[in-house]
């Protein structure tokens, strides 16, 4: 289907043309016409395959159709650079309307809050904002959300997963109880469901293909010990020499430093550099630019960058360790081969990680190869197919941080 077939604007259909978008990616086929209703949405499906196009179209549209007095759209995700991201997209949509636009984040200088303020005061149409940020701008007052018509969720899993509920739950005490609410996540766990419930109005629910890395990636992971993975990194890098642009992907911040500077002290004239949160905003954005320039050819990344962040033309995902929530692996693979280009991801599995891989296995419904390690790396450990453990449930008391926890029940009284 072409973006032509939907119901929307010349002014649109013109900058998407100019965007390079000509055929709509099956969630957009989807869940465009229900958005474009003003229909809630619940809008589920793998990381790379065009979700944030999915909601800023029916938004635009509806402001090129009706109007935009105001702070009309209000887009809330959980990072910054997911916010800078969605607000270019946005840029490139809105083009030939005037519609505009604001990316809200925190960890800036006085000078950018007082842009945000601005923003808001003056009634930009369209604000990008974490949670967090979001906030602290609420509560001083001068954010005027009366003329709302749109609330977007995205990447509503990792919100929960960073701890924003609460936030999120705030936020929507601040807006307008008639609008359009439409959530996105990569994957339906039974938390966004609930989520889901209790904001959404009569929700379409539009799902595809949850949970499995797009058909273009070529998966394969070695046994390996810690010690043995950063010469299987020069190993890999030497039987690909034509990448140019690879992630490796760690869960534990504290190891990216290490991994770079074992890197650079291994293979002489690499590019390579780290990010994580612990970073300034400003440099996390500097490196970034750099990888996406393709100046640097190895990104050391925490989980932070898994989710959203889209950069093209990345060749190879390599799993330093293998991620602790199953989801954040269909996350990690799933920056490379966006939008059905070819890609690789590796995984390097220790010991330790084999029931956590086993289980990643079973959510994407399948083997991955696992390959010999290179003779000269010495004995690798085993893989065993093991039935992966169950994970314990939390309980947690009747308080939490001080808070009541409303899913405390008293234990003779357990249902
Ligand atoms: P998601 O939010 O589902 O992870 P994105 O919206 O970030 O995915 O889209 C992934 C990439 O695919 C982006 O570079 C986006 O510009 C591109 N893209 C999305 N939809 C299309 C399309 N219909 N045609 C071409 N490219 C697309
Ligand atoms: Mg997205």
């Amino acid at each position: 289907m072409t973006f032509d077939e939907f119901d929307i604007d010349e002014k649109l259909l013109e900058a998407i043309s100019y965007m390079h978008f000509e055929k709509a990616s099956p969630i957009q086929e989807k869940a465009i016409p229900v958005a474009l209703t003003g229909n809630d949405v619940l809008a589920c499906a793998q990381t790379g395959t065009g979700k944030t196009a999915t909601f800023l179209i029916p938004i635009l549209q509806d402001l090129v159709k009706n109007g935009s007095q105001g702070t009309t759209s209000l887009i809330v995700v959980p990072t910054r650079e997911l916010a800078i991201q969605i607000d270019q997209e946005l840029q490139g949509f809105s083009y030939f309307t005037d519609t505009t636009s604001k990316a809200v984040y925190g960890g800036d200088k006085g000078a950018d809050w007082d842009s945000q303020k601005r923003a808001f005061v003056e009634g930009t149409n369209v604000i990008i904002a974490t949670p967090g940020r979001l906030i602290a701008h609420l509560r001083l007052g001068y954010v005027t959300l009366k003329n709302l018509r749109h609330l977007v969720l995205d990447e509503a899993d990792r919100m929960l997963d960073m701890g924003f509920i609460d936030d999120i739950r705030q936020i929507l005490s601040y807006i307008p109880e008639k609008r359009q609410t439409m959530m996105f996540s990569a994957t339906m766990a039974p938390e966004i469901q609930k989520l889901a419930n209790s904001i959404l109005v009569n929700p379409q629910m539009i799902s595809i293909a949850i949970a499995k890395p797009a058909e273009g990636v070529k998966q394969s992971a070695y046994m390996a010990y810690p010690h043995q993975k950063v010469d299987l990194i020069t190993h890999i890098l030497e039987q690909n020499p034509d990448y140019d642009s690879i992630i490796i992907f760690t869960s534990t911040k504290k190891l990216i430093h290490s991994i770079v500077s074992a890197i650079k002290k291994k293979i002489s004239g690499v590019s390579v550099e780290g990010i994580s949160s612990d970073f300034e905003q400003n440099e996390r954005e500097d490196v970034l630019l750099r990888f996406k320039a393709k100046q640097t050819k190895i990104l050391v990344a925490t989980d932070v960058l898994s989710r959203g962040i889209d950069i093209k033309g990345i060749n190879l995902v390599i799993n330093f360790d293998v991620p602790r929530d199953a989801a954040d692996y269909v996350h990690r693979v799933g920056r490379t081969a966006r939008a059905d280009a070819k890609g690789e991801a590796i995984t390097f599995i220790s010991e330790e990680d084999i029931p956590r891989f086993a289980r990643i296995e079973r959510l994407i419904e399948k083997s991955v190869d696992k390959i010999s390690l290179p003779e000269q790396l010495g004995e690798a450990p085993v893989w065993k197919d093991i039935k992966p453990v169950q994970k314990k449930r939390k309980f947690y008391g009747p308080k939490r941080n001080g808070h009541k926890n409303p899913h405390y029940r008293k234990k003779n009284n357990q249902n």
